[in-house]
């Protein structure tokens, strides 16, 4: 069973620490505010009031055991900086640390970050996709150039197979998934037929994706 610290318990840190405590893992909470550990007793298995720049505390905390170990500093940028290059020289083998911007990502994939995460920025483009396209449902950034989206089926698609829809050569894209009613077919074959309330999930450049937002405007 995999083992997850979370430092900074604000309104990210507190929200991944609490869901994967209730997905059933173990989960270490670590905020240096007594408050912000004290509401999250219940919400994680130990809740510890440190600071997360103090490579003793972490030590002793025995970081070093923990999978996977997020950084959930936002606003004070030069902790959240310290504490992910703490953690990566203790040898913490995966660190994910949350940016406030561009710059800030940039130095924590330099300081030796595993993964940085955008919360405002990818949440603000989701919603953003889903409003400006009723057919569009999610948006997942992949990289710069490349999305995976969640596409509700518009009406000129009901009753063809995805041979007939030809996506691929029309638009460029690739359909990884359909979705109906909870059921979700994750290898879909060229003679699966698209109906109504489907839920195509697809993945493919941007430009290429705009073409299919446009059939929802
Ligand atoms: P959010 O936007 O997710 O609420 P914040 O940056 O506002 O993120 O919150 C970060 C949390 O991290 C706060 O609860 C704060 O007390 C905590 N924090 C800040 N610096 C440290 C530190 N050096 N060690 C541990 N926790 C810290």
């Amino acid at each position: 069973m995999r083992q997850f610290a979370v430092i900074g318990l604000g309104r990210f840190g507190s929200s991944v620490a609490r869901t994967l405590y209730n997905l059933g893992y173990d989960v270490l909470g670590i905020d240096s505010s007594e408050e912000k550990t004290q509401a999250m007793v219940d919400s994680v298995t130990h809740a510890v009031t440190a600071d997360g720049t103090d490579e003793h505390t972490l030590k002793a905390l025995g970081i070093r055991n923990f999978d996977v170990v997020i950084v959930s500093i936002g606003q004070d940028i030069q902790a959240s900086i310290l504490v992910t290059l703490i953690l990566k020289e203790l040898g913490v083998k995966h660190v994910v640390a949350k940016a406030q911007n561009d710059l800030h990502g940039k130095v924590l994939y330099k300081i030796g970050a595993d993964r940085v995460v955008f919360p405002e920025r990818d949440m603000g483009m989701r919603v953003a996709h889903n409003l400006v396209s009723s057919n569009i449902l999610d948006y997942i950034e992949l990289a710069p150039d490349f999305s995976i989206v969640e596409v509700a089926a518009v009406p000129e698609w009901y009753n063809k197979t995805l041979r007939e829809l030809n996506m691929r050569t029309k638009y460029g894209l690739n359909v990884m998934a359909i979705k109906n009613n909870g059921n979700i077919n994750i290898s879909p074959k060229a003679d699966d037929v698209v109906g109504e309330g489907d839920i195509l999930i697809v993945i493919g450049s941007n430009d290429d994706i705009k073409k299919i937002e446009k059939l929802g405007e």
